[in-house]
């Protein structure tokens, strides 16, 4: 729900390290001369490498050798839980931390990730990555593989509801919201046959610590409320802390995962999961007042010239034209900072509604197969609602304030 801002971080790396190298450096004190480290120290080393390479060449190579079996038989191509929790870790500094032996066949690393283009120290990142002996040969495993064990088990409809012995999962709230969450599926013409895993946790620090995760962009930030998020790892498993089976924003991004028929995502999915679902608690039509609301107070954002992002001028409104303010450099993606509500999300939101009562499922779902992220997003606006670039903003504000 909130990965806004770690991506947002993210690609910033990406383009600036683009001809870069990664950075890695090991503890000083660290015995590197064993057998034992060398090889579990150089299986990381070369896996991440791989991952680094790839990211920019956009190839996808044959990356399970790194993995236990068993792993990529639970999670499919998307196997890596670290990646799917917490996102691109490898493209930061490396502060590897060290390596202990757990039993004959069990061996965990511990390694960090900091801002390597930051003055100040920034921690970014700590995760712990079981290491598995097979054959004499070492695999990679997810935490989260080790810990499943601890989790108690709910069944409703197509979800199987997993939580720790002290989360206290509120069924009839969890039952209303499968409900909700199969009548979107049907009325997109999709049964709801697959089970999938849904994990609840008290909250944002316990579920890190659940991946292997001890630190994480994301969490440790807001001390004025309680934390809600929420994330599709991948299309056969989610994570909510509590209060989120009230919520099918999540469950939403798989079945637009299943309607293109892959597991690629296109930022107009927020838009889809927030009209039919919800985002940050809140329905469409309760988001829908607010950016009303936020686009009256902003008029000098521009959606024909962006749809996600905006610069903030001196009085801290948002803006869209960068010849319009000094400070070129500070551009943000239109989040309320107060309630993290990403009006991005609900622009996207708004022009589901306007695909909606254009054509029903079926242009939405044409609009989900078909869309592009960025720029080329405006084209598929064009192609399938008739609304060119130039007239989007205008097309837009006026929707929105006509009822
Ligand atoms: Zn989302």
């Amino acid at each position: 729900m909130k990965k806004t801002y770690i991506l947002l971080i993210i690609s910033l790396f990406f383009a600036l390290n683009s001809s870069a190298q990664r950075q890695v450096s090991i503890r000083k004190f660290m015995d590197t001369s064993s057998v034992e480290f060398q090889s579990i120290y150089k299986l990381w080393q070369d896996y991440q490498n791989d991952l680094f390479s790839n990211d920019f060449k956009e190839t996808n190579h044959d990356l399970q050798k790194y993995w236990y079996k068993g792993d990529i038989e639970k999670y499919g191509s998307e196997f890596d839980l670290y990646k799917g929790a917490i996102g691109s870790y490898y493209i930061f500094g490396e502060f590897f931390i060290g390596i202990n032996k757990r039993n004959d066949t069990l061996f965990e690393i511990q390694t960090s990730y900091y801002n390597n283009r930051s003055e100040t120290y920034e921690l970014f990142y700590v995760i712990n990555i079981p290491v598995i002996k097979v054959n004499n040969e070492y695999k990679l495993s997810n935490m989260f593989s080790l810990k499943k064990k601890d989790f108690l088990k709910e069944t409703i409809g197509f979800v199987d509801f997993y939580y720790l012995p002290n989360t206290k999962l509120d069924l009839k709230n969890a039952k209303q919201m499968v409900e909700k969450c199969k009548k979107v599926y049907n009325d997109f013409g999709f049964e709801t046959k697959d089970t999938i895993d849904y994990y609840i946790f008290e909250n944002q620090t316990i579920c890190n610590e659940s991946f292997g995760i001890k630190v994480a962009l994301g969490d440790y930030c807001d001390p004025t409320k309680k934390m809600m998020n929420g994330r599709a790892v991948n299309s056969k498993l989610l994570l909510y802390t509590i209060g989120g089976e009230k919520y099918t924003h999540e469950f939403l991004h798989i079945l637009c995962k299943k309607i293109r028929d892959n597991d690629d995502y296109r930022f107009f999915d927020e838009g889809v999961c927030s009209y039919f679902g919800d985002h940050q608690g809140l329905d469409y039509n309760a988001q829908k007042s607010k950016l009303i609301d936020f686009l009256n107070l902003n008029p000098k954002v521009d959606l024909s010239i962006s749809l996600t992002d905006a610069y903030k001028d001196k009085d801290n409104k948002f803006v869209s034209d960068s010849n319009l303010i000094e400070d070129r450099k500070i551009s943000k993606a239109l989040i309320s900072k107060e309630d993290q509500t990403a009006y991005s999300y609900m622009i996207m939101a708004t022009i589901c509604e306007i695909a909606f009562k254009q054509g029903g499922y079926n242009k939405v779902k044409q609009m989900i197969i078909d869309s592009k992220d960025g720029e080329e997003f405006y084209d598929t606006v064009d192609k399938h609602l008739g609304i060119k670039r130039k007239d989007v903003n205008n097309y837009i504000r006026l929707f929105l304030n006509k009822d």
